[in-house]
């Protein structure tokens, strides 16, 4: 069932089984952000259209909810197979869209798939309870059924696999969905929808539009069909929706952003560091809520590291992610450019000494160096900013206690990453430090059997993992009397 790229990319919105445009016949132009080219359109839909998605939904739910786990089960497995049998055509239609390398591509599309068939294996593992009763006449039943109609509202940075988080257990817990992908990477959110049709998930199960995100957003906020909306994007956002969801009480998850620290202990494994600080800041060009947005480093290794990371850095092949060899791809788009360029101004005004890039890359467009600051002091705006592109601050700090304080010196909680080859300070330290992620002596640890979630303003709820599908059930207690025992 190998389709190829063009196949997958879809230029209209799925409500109720059907392909359509907007009311309006309005479109959005969607950009290449390697080359400025349009590339395609998607409709602007809005309020009219999300109300239908959401009926389209709720229909959907009077049957879906009936069926069996197992059913359920095999159609996330047939979801997975989809996936990988057209995880080449998916990741280019990624990079057209998004910009990121290929090989990244290939591995969010990866993720996707591996997320859904984590919740075809849930699925069938969603158990109640027998409680043991007070009373000698009464039985007493814990079961858990799907909520209902849930929402996903979902970023560009990983346009595919932020959906698989939300679509997985969805499906595997029952509930139908409206989906709202990001204006600027539309295309991945919109091949979900052809995906599950490919496999046969009923119509209305899925739903999918795009337009004007403060319509969309409204329209399923205002909903009492929506029961749950689960949200990936910046903690602005989120607390938008956050207050919105207390008029009709849905249930929400979040994923906001991060500001991950980085420490590296004097008795770490240098090299091993540098490769690890590398992946976790310049992947998807330094644009994922878990990319780390400071490095501190100890007094004692701080020189070294400073000189072998600026020199791994400068290595690092810029171009486009369609390009063989491409390690780092451009920036989503000119405003992203503009904002690493203000941080790292500031930074420079306040003393700051860049070892490495600094400025925008020779090919043009949105395309940056990777850039190393050494030097770097918490009055800098990226201490307490998220810089959401490819520039590493090195911050110098000298005890273990400085270190862990620094790090947890933010409103942000989601990942953070240390170095050391101590067992105990392991333990000390990944105990102290106050995220949702960590990452010992390991730079990218994502993965679909792990809980994924942030701590403090990095949001609420945790996606992948056993927990995973908890959000997407509500829990129900039947109390069975009259028994005559
Ligand atoms: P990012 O810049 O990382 O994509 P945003 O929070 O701006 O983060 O966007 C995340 C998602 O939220 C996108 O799909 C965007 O269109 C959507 N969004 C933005 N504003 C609103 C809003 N007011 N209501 C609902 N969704 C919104």
């Amino acid at each position: 069932m190998l389709q190829k790229a063009h196949f997958w990319k879809r230029e209209a919105n799925l409500i109720g089984g059907e392909w359509v445009g907007a009311d309006s016949g309005k479109t959005i132009d969607v950009v290449n952000p390697a080359t400025g080219e349009t590339i395609g359109t998607v409709p602007n839909a809005g309020k009219a259209e999300t109300e239908r998605a959401i009926a389209a939904a709720e229909k959907a739910f009077e049957s879906f909810r009936k069926t069996t786990a197992a059913e359920r089960a095999k159609l996330l497995r047939d979801l997975h197979d989809a996936i990988m049998d057209n995880q080449d055509p998916l990741a280019e239609l990624l990079t057209m869209e998004q910009g990121k390398p290929l090989a990244e591509s290939r591995g969010e599309v990866g993720m996707s798939a591996a997320y859904v068939l984590w919740f075809a294996e849930e699925a069938r593992r969603v158990y109640g309870d027998m409680v043991p009763s007070p009373w000698a006449d009464r039985r007493i039943m814990v079961t858990k059924q799907p909520v209902g109609v849930i929402a996903a509202i979902t970023p560009w940075n990983f346009p595919s696999s932020m959906l698989s988080r939300k679509i997985g257990p969805a499906i595997a817990a029952g509930c139908t969905a409206v989906v709202k992908p990001a204006t600027a990477t539309p295309y991945s959110g919109l091949a979900w929808g052809a995906l599950c049709q490919e496999v046969g998930i009923p119509d209305g199960v899925v739903n999918i539009v795009t337009g004007s995100a403060r319509e969309i957003g409204g329209a399923i906020m205002e909903s009492p069909v929506v029961k749950k909306v689960t949200f990936t994007g910046s903690t602005d956002v989120g607390k938008v929706l956050l207050k919105q969801a207390a008029d009709t009480v849905k249930k929400v998850s979040m994923e906001l952003g991060g500001n991950a620290p980085f420490l590296v202990f004097d008795d770490a494994d240098i090299d091993r560091a540098v490769a690890g600080g590398i992946a976790a800041k310049y992947r998807n060009s330094g644009q994922t809520c878990v990319c780390t947005n400071r490095f501190y480093v100890q007094a004692g290794i701080y020189d070294r590291f400073a000189e072998k990371f600026a020199a791994a850095a400068k290595e690092l092949k810029v171009g486009s992610g369609l390009e063989e060899g491409t390690q780092q791809g451009p920036l989503i788009d000119e405003g992203a450019v503009e904002k690493v360029e203000e941080l790292i101004a500031d930074a420079v005004d306040k003393g700051g000494n860049i070892v490495a890039g600094g400025k925008r890359h020779e090919l043009g467009g949105s395309f940056f160096e990777p850039t190393v600051i050494a030097g770097a002091t918490p009055d800098m705006r990226f201490s307490k900013e998220e810089i959401f592109g490819p520039v590493s601050p090195l911050f110098k700090f000298e005890t273990e206690e400085e270190g862990i304080r620094l790090a947890n010196d933010t409103d942000f909680g989601l990942a953070c990453y240390f170095y050391t080859q101590d067992l105990g300070r392991t333990f000390r330290v990944s105990e102290a430090l106050e995220y949702g992620l960590v990452g010992v002596n390991e730079g990218v640890i994502t993965t679909e059997v792990a809980p994924f979630g942030g701590m403090k303003e990095s949001g609420l709820g945790r996606e992948g993992s056993k927990y995973g599908i908890d959000d997407y059930l509500e829990i129900k207690y039947v109390c069975i009397g009259g028994l005559g025992m």
